[in-house]
């Protein structure tokens, strides 16, 4: 199908497009989701109107998503972002997750979310208020003029031979589609990618376990300062309960007072792109929180007695899934020698942050292959990691871009996927600008005009 022909006829017709399946590389040993084993077929044939034409596309507002919409659009490319959740934010926002790390002292997105967020410091972090992040960043992209569409999941794409359409949306509104000339998958996930056929790899490469989940809870009229670890998980003890998640933390919420979130989950064996997995890991995760804040009630002592539960999640926060393969597979060994490049578009100083993969209450599996001892010293991820190798107008931004497990126990953290989110932004501008793929850019260019724009 050419272009002239989407245009002609106004509407491409999904059939059987919905369902993010076309895993060409997967872990050996990675679940295998029983549902969909043996499974019998029905057909989905619909026709999806395009409702926007636009240069970038930029599927998911987390973190990555939002940095990427934003450097698009400021560099003159007509930008859409889209978004499931009815906010933007991602692991930001929707998970509980109210604190940044790895972001100060950094130029770009990073200082100016810094510089226009009031942040509090507790425990060395950069704690902030979730609803000031959510309005901060519908600011952020009405200034620029980003096309912002909520409630919207990118369920499959229009591919011909190395280059993509547009995607294929689900939403209130039925299925539609949005032409794009760039498409950047900010998914965590990398849905797009997937849905694209590119090739991934997700968890430990001899099993396809990945890092566990967590949910949050929110909990109001607790009397004590901040606190972390054995003092919590004692008065818990005291109440019966073992936390899945051992060194518990309360993170207080600035202007809030009584008010903290709780971090005192985690699940294993959790594949997050199984929505059967993801909701048993929900279900469970508020049964957990709930355990939790009863004993805190029960056997806290003053300081605890009129605790009570605000909220949980809003939705589980995903640690590990894809890692779609790009034109520079990232490592550990680039990590340990302090690997740069000529198209680094980011230098990152932060160690990896690997949860552990085994639950730490049940013994570990046998013969675990070892893994390999290194250091992270500061590196930078070349641009080619943020080029999809099976499509060339197809970026990824966030967690989901080209690296080995390893290698996104470090590049995953908010602040270094935000760095991400720049470059895939205005690359993909300069592609258009150019009338060029992404692939086809040359590295150091972008590296320079990066530099630049995050200079302010
Ligand atoms: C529990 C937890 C704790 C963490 N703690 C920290 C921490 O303390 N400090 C730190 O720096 N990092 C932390 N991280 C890591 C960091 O938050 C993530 O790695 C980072 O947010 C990844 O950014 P992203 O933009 O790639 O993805 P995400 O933040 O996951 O954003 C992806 C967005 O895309 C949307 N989306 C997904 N699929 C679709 C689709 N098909 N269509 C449309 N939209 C879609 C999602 O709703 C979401 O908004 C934590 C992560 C988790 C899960």
């Amino acid at each position: 199908m050419t272009r002239s022909d989407l245009n002609r006829r106004g509407f491409l017709t999904a059939a059987a497009a919905v369902g993010l399946g076309g895993a060409t590389v997967r872990a050996s040993g990675a679940q295998v989701d029983e549902a969909r084993e043996d499974a019998e077929f029905q057909t989905l044939r619909c026709d999806a109107p395009i409702v926007r034409k636009v240069d970038v596309l930029v599927c998911g507002g987390g973190p990555s998503g939002c940095a990427a919409a934003l450097y698009a659009a400021r560099s003159g490319a007509r930008t859409m972002l889209l978004e499931n959740l009815p906010f933007l934010g991602g692991v930001w926002t929707a998970v509980g997750v109210s604190h940044l790390i790895a972001g100060r002292g950094h130029d770009g997105l990073n200082a100016e979310i810094h510089h226009r967020l009031p942040v509090h410091q507790v425990f060395q972090r950069n704690i902030y208020l979730i609803e000031d992040m959510k309005c901060l960043l519908d600011d952020m992209m009405a200034e620029a003029d980003v096309q912002v569409q909520l409630h919207t999941r990118a369920v499959s794409v229009a591919r011909e031979g190395r280059l993509v359409h547009g995607v294929f949306t689900a939403s209130k509104s039925g299925f539609e589609f949005i032409q794009a000339d760039v498409v950047i998958d900010a998914t965590g996930d990398g849905d797009i990618a997937a849905a694209a056929g590119c090739a991934f790899e997700q968890g430990r490469t001899f099993d396809g376990q990945t890092q566990p989940v967590t949910l949050f809870g929110t909990i109001g009229g607790y009397r004590g300062q901040p606190a972390k670890g054995r003092e919590l998980v004692e008065i818990l003890e005291r109440g019966g309960w073992r936390p899945s998640y051992p060194p518990v933390t309360l993170f207080p919420q600035p202007g809030q007072p009584g008010v903290f979130q709780l971090m005192a989950t985690q699940f294993y064996g959790i594949d997050g792109t199984n929505v059967r997995d993801l909701s048993r890991a929900e279900t469970l995760g508020r049964y957990e929180i709930r355990k939790c804040v009863e004993a805190f009630r029960q056997h806290g002592g003053e300081d605890w007695k009129d605790i009570y539960l605000i909220s949980t999640g809003p939705a589980i926060g995903v640690r590990e899934t894809r890692r779609i393969q790009g034109r520079y597979q990232l490592t550990w060994e680039d990590l340990d020698r302090g690997a740069s490049f000529e198209d680094g578009i980011a230098e990152i100083r932060s160690g990896s942050n690997i949860h552990p993969v085994d639950d730490p209450y049940e013994s570990p599996p046998e013969d675990l292959p070892p893994s390999p001892r290194f250091r992270v010293r500061p590196y930078q991820i070349p641009l080619r990691s943020l080029i999809a190798a099976d499509v060339d107008n197809l970026m990824m931004a966030g967690r989901c871009i080209s690296g080995d497990v390893y290698a996104l126990g470090s590049y995953r953290l908010t602040g270094n996927v935000v760095r991400t989110g720049e470059a895939a932004g205005l690359a993909a501008a300069m592609a258009i600008e150019n009338g060029i793929v992404p692939a086809a850019l040359p590295g150091p260019q972008v590296v320079q005009r990066l530099d630049q724009m995050r200079a302010g």
